[in-house]
């Protein structure tokens, strides 16, 4: 009996097997209820079949099963794809675009393999942001040593410019315009003797909204050189999440328009530096900590880093380049928080021995003990040794005063006042502000504790009304902004036209 059902279940296959041959594909019926077996295992497909039915399809990428995605395109070979990895897929040819999955897939032919999901129909050419910028011809060569010395700016001239936007931090505007001129100057005198000119990394230590970050980018924009601002607290060692050190190079490459020699002399900002100090009594391995620092030491000394082109991270479909961080100049910024207890713990303990003992208050009300700094005391404060051996400058920032603040909001190119004088001007009403105003904004500023940030936000804030009353009523020729007003006890004197 069995033996008579074998021999009919292989009839039945036989034929079976006939028809699907005459079949192209697309005719192949799908499930007919009739159970098929495979002609290697001898198990029956249908059972197969129906078992997969049951069971989740899986992205190919991420691995994450189709309940766990929003969508699932499906490719050859029974492959899946997320909508979420195929987005990630496409990223480096779409950029910042916002991707329609639906419209790219309905692109792409059914069935189709991996490679035409991550090639799409119109994205094989590689966009331009991932192409490099052909190397110069001329340049160096044309010119003398001398020609090219002659170009750099010199550091009066650098003080200078920063002098017309940056109120205040006298010495670290001559600092650095003195170590940002010798900087160029190396680069240019390379390799004419043996003689090796160190490089000038510096460390900026202040408040915060004391202008760090607006030195280094007025400073980068007078020099026309490429700038990239990072944080140090989004950077770890490789492989955790997180960005990779070496993004921060990927980022220059793009300020200076993939154009690798002229990021080869840009700038590298890092603010937050003080953020990825030696965490004290850590029993964790501290990625984001000393582990930077360390990683950090290669770059900040000079080496060939890989990076990516047009993107943010290494990854099978953007192109890789070389950029040497030899002629790189890096800045890393912070404000040090506890830097100044460090300070005043050292000074107090040199001046508590022997006759010259000094009250131990002396220096609670030293409003820049940030200038008594030494490399020790940053030490202390959980920078490593090697770290610091790579950024012989360090330039202290003095933390912003009453009278500072009256001056940011008035004296530079670019002063906010003027900024909202211009705009108004533009509707005819000239804006002014009366003195004590001004100090009413400053002293505000002050007690919010935030800088010269806070400005902005108080004379936004404040501005508000102005700048919405003032087109309607076109008789307004003046309005002059009280003391009153900005604490909130009175209106600003508003004059009309032709009084
Ligand atoms: P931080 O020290 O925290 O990096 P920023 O450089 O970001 O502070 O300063 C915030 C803003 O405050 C800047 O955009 C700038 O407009 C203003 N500012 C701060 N300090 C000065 C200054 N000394 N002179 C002129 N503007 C300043």
């Amino acid at each position: 009996m069995s033996n008579h059902r074998d021999n009919q279940d292989q009839t039945d296959l036989h034929e079976l097997n006939l028809q699907e041959d005459d079949l192209t594909d697309s005719e192949i019926p799908e499930e007919d209820g009739e159970p098929e077996t495979s002609e290697e295992t001898g198990v029956q497909v249908q059972e197969e079949d129906q078992n997969e039915d049951s069971y989740e399809n899986i992205c190919v990428v991420c691995r994450r099963p189709e309940s766990k995605v929003s969508k699932m395109f499906k490719l050859q070979d029974h492959m899946c794809i997320c909508s979420d990895c195929a987005a990630r897929t496409l990223e480096p040819f779409l950029g910042s675009e916002k991707v329609d999955l639906e419209k790219i897939f309905a692109g792409i032919p059914a069935n189709a393999s991996m490679i035409q999901v991550m090639i799409p129909p119109g994205m094989e050419e590689v966009p331009r942001r991932q192409k490099l910028k052909k190397k110069s011809a001329e340049g160096k060569k044309n010119k003398t040593l001398a020609q090219r010395l002659a170009e750099i700016m010199p550091p009066h001239e650098i003080k200078e410019r920063l002098d017309q936007y940056v109120v205040g931090q006298e010495q670290a505007k001559k600092v650095m315009s003195v170590a940002v001129y010798n900087h160029y100057k190396r680069i240019e005198a390379d390799c004419e003797d043996g003689v090796e000119i160190e490089k000038s990394n510096m460390l900026m230590i202040g408040p915060t909204g004391s202008g760090k970050t607006y030195l280094v980018q007025t400073l980068a924009r007078l020099l026309d050189v490429p700038l990239a601002l990072t944080d140090a607290t989004s950077l770890t060692e490789a492989g955790y999440i997180g960005d990779d050190i070496e993004s921060v190079v990927s980022k220059l490459l793009a300020a200076a328009d993939n154009d690798v020699e002229r990021a080869e002399r840009g700038i590298i900002f890092i603010d937050e530096i003080d953020k990825i100090a030696k965490k004290r009594n850590a029993n964790q391995r501290d990625v984001s900590g000393e582990a930077v620092q360390q990683g950090l030491l290669k770059l900040l000394e000079g080496s060939d880093v890989e990076v990516p082109v047009g993107a943010n991270s290494k990854n099978a479909m953007v192109p890789l380049t070389t950029v040497n961080t030899r002629n790189i100049l890096f800045i890393c910024g912070g404000a040090f928080p506890d830097l100044e207890d460090i300070i005043k713990e050292r000074l107090n303990k040199s001046s508590s021995i022997g006759f010259q003992a000094d009250l131990k208050d002396k220096y609670d009300k030293d409003r820049n003990l940030l200038q008594k700094v030494t490399v020790e005391d940053i030490r202390n404060f959980g920078m490593i040794p090697e770290f610091l051996g790579r950024m012989p400058i360090i330039v202290t920032l003095e933390s912003l005063t009453k009278d500072m603040f009256v001056r940011i909001l008035n004296e530079p190119r670019n002063a906010i006042l003027k900024q909202y004088k211009k705009l108004l001007l533009l509707d005819n009403v000239d804006l002014q502000f009366d003195q004590g105003a001004l100090e009413a904004i400053a002293e505000q500023a002050m007690e919010r504790d935030t800088g010269a940030r806070a400005l902005r936000a108080i004379i936004e804030d404040r501005m508000l009304d102005i700048m919405y009353q003032i087109p309607r009523d076109h008789n307004i020729g003046r309005v002059i902004i009280t003391k009153e007003y900005i604490e909130g006890t009175g209106g600003p004197q508003i004059v009309m036209r032709g009084m």
